[in-house]
């Protein structure tokens, strides 16, 4: 079991029996890079062949998403949500890089389920098919996520980064 203290004094945790805080990130350049190179993967097989550098953990109570480096093993960068104002909304962010997100949970919940239907889920089905509630973009310089609901296409809330020097932040295995 892996901890990680927020700022906000907040313990966070990745244990899989009530609310788990670590989430993954999926570029969508990534996906559909790999989906052009082979459209018969398997969503399985992407998810846990995949090299990352970083994992992300979200406090449920300040809102926060810490980037966490694993070789480093340090929180990297934090993002916190800021109040969303009249130029944000109409910000183009069409040329942003687009992200999505799943917690532990969701994913587990995901695969589990295809594993008892004895489905074997493409990552294209999974980009075309599977719900997220919401997407995001990132602005070139990385400062600010935006996310967006799927359904609506409404930007739904914005995360800017804090300022923070990387340190050890007591993550313990
Ligand atoms: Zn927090």
């Amino acid at each position: 079991m892996a901890r990680l203290g927020c700022n906000c004094g907040n313990a966070l945790r990745d244990t899989t029996d009530g609310e788990t805080d670590v989430y993954y990130i999926f570029p969508k350049e990534e996906i559909t890079r790999e989906i052009q190179k082979n459209q018969e993967l398997l969503f399985w097989d992407f998810h846990v062949d995949r090299e990352t550098e970083c994992d992300y953990w979200y406090c449920h109570r300040c809102k926060r998403m810490m980037e966490c480096s694993l070789a480093k093993g340090v929180v990297e960068r934090i993002y916190k949500p800021l109040r969303i104002s009249d130029s944000d909304k109409n910000t183009d962010t069409h040329l942003w890089k687009e992200f999505y997100s799943y917690s532990d949970n969701e994913l587990f919940v995901l695969t589990e389920d295809n594993f008892t239907k004895n489905y074997k889920m493409t990552l294209q089905e999974f980009y075309e098919k599977y719900p997220r509630k919401f997407f995001y973009r990132i602005s070139p310089d990385e400062t600010r996520i935006f996310a967006y609901e799927t359904t609506t296409q409404k930007l739904a809330f914005i995360y800017g980064q804090e300022e923070w020097t990387p340190i050890d932040p007591d993550i313990q295995k």
